[in-house]
């Protein structure tokens, strides 16, 4: 399983890797991210040393890890990429510290998931560039210091909140990744398009876009299913219509809801006469992992005004219910 395994080569992970930017010019949106990022690559290439650790925060398929990519290719430096997840064990970080060569850039994604023994492990590397090895177990036990090669940690975290405070005060440099304007993902549709070889007309690439829920990730992969759509039942062009057609059967509606966005919306107000409700108890309502509402969908819904985070718990605004096409309580 590549997410369980510690050391991932980029190719063999990135299935979308004809996509990606491949440089911060061809990285479209995040202007402040971007402009941030650079002065903090340049001012390290200046003085010739490894950059401050950088920390990357925000919803999934914003761009992260196309980011860490860009940094290491912007260093001239080769990237290593793991996952919180599959550091485990404290020993596998530590084969993977000592096997890093001076300037390597580190990718761990979803850091904030990363075991505590490890996590502590990495303090030390991120602060002296140096890992204790414990030989041995119990009162016999010995810790052997090593020093590893000079590097830069890129981290990436869906929940920067969940980081502990010692971990995230390690980082130089926090970039927070924000969804992505309709003209943004419009730009991004347009440059897979060409990439990719689709017939796709203006429309069809303004309809795509605002249907991508602030989402390049999800701008993409819409792209290539109107793409087959427009191939196996039309003439292979995609404009408005074929466009609409498409995203109908892949129940994808006006506003770029899913069917789970639905789903917590529609328990939300059905089952809980539009909350407060506690999130976990919405996750069971809608069979789905409470991780995977709280940091997949709630986070667009929020951001299209359907969805209010109280202290009380989740709250459905007056526009779900339209969206859902129920009348609000009155108040
Ligand atoms: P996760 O953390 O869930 O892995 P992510 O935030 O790391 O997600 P990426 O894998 O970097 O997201 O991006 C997903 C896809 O979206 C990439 O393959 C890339 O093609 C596209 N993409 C992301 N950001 C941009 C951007 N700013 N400009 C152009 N394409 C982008």
């Amino acid at each position: 399983d590549e997410t369980l395994s510690p050391l991932v080569i980029p190719t063999e992970r990135d299935v979308e890797g004809t996509l990606r930017p491949k440089d911060l010019t061809e990285f479209v949106g995040q202007l402040k991210v971007r402009e941030q990022l650079e002065l903090v690559l340049q001012g390290a290439m200046r003085r010739g040393s490894p950059p401050d650790h950088v920390l990357l925060s925000g919803p999934p398929g914003l761009g992260k890890t196309s980011l860490a990519m860009i940094i290491a290719a912007e260093l001239g430096a080769s990237l290593r990429i793991t996952s919180g997840p599959a550091l485990e064990r404290a020993g596998d970080l530590a084969a993977m510290l000592s096997n890093l060569v001076e300037g390597d850039v580190l990718f761990i994604d979803e850091i904030h998931r990363i075991a505590r023994p490890a996590e502590e492990m990495l303090y030390l590397a991120m602060e002296d560039f140096r890992v204790d090895v414990v030989v041995g177990k119990g009162p016999g036990a010995t810790s052997i210091p090593l020093d590893i090669a000079p590097f830069t940690l890129v981290g990436a975290t869906t929940r920067s909140g969940s980081l502990t405070g010692p971990l995230r005060d390690r980082f130089g440099f926090t970039g927070h990744m924000e969804f992505y304007t309709a003209d943004e993902l419009d730009h991004i549709i347009r440059r897979s398009a060409k990439i990719l070889g689709v017939d796709l007309r203006e429309d069809g690439a303004l309809e795509i876009a605002g249907r991508s829920r602030g989402t390049p990730r999800i701008a993409n992969r819409l792209l290539r299913r109107v793409r087959d759509f427009a191939e196996v039942r039309a003439d292979g062009v995609v404009d408005l219509q074929v466009a609409r057609d498409a995203l109908a059967v892949y129940d994808v509606d006006e506003l770029g809801l899913d069917r789970l966005d639905r789903a917590v919306l529609g328990a939300l107000v059905r089952s809980f006469g539009g909350g407060p409700v506690g999130v976990a108890t919405l996750a069971v309502a809608v069979g789905e992992e409470v991780t995977t509402v709280e940091e997949v969908c709630e986070p667009y819904l929020v951001r299209a005004g359907m969805l209010a985070r109280t202290p009380r718990g989740r709250v459905a605004t007056d526009a779900a219910w339209l969206h859902l096409g129920l009348q609000p309580p009155t108040a």
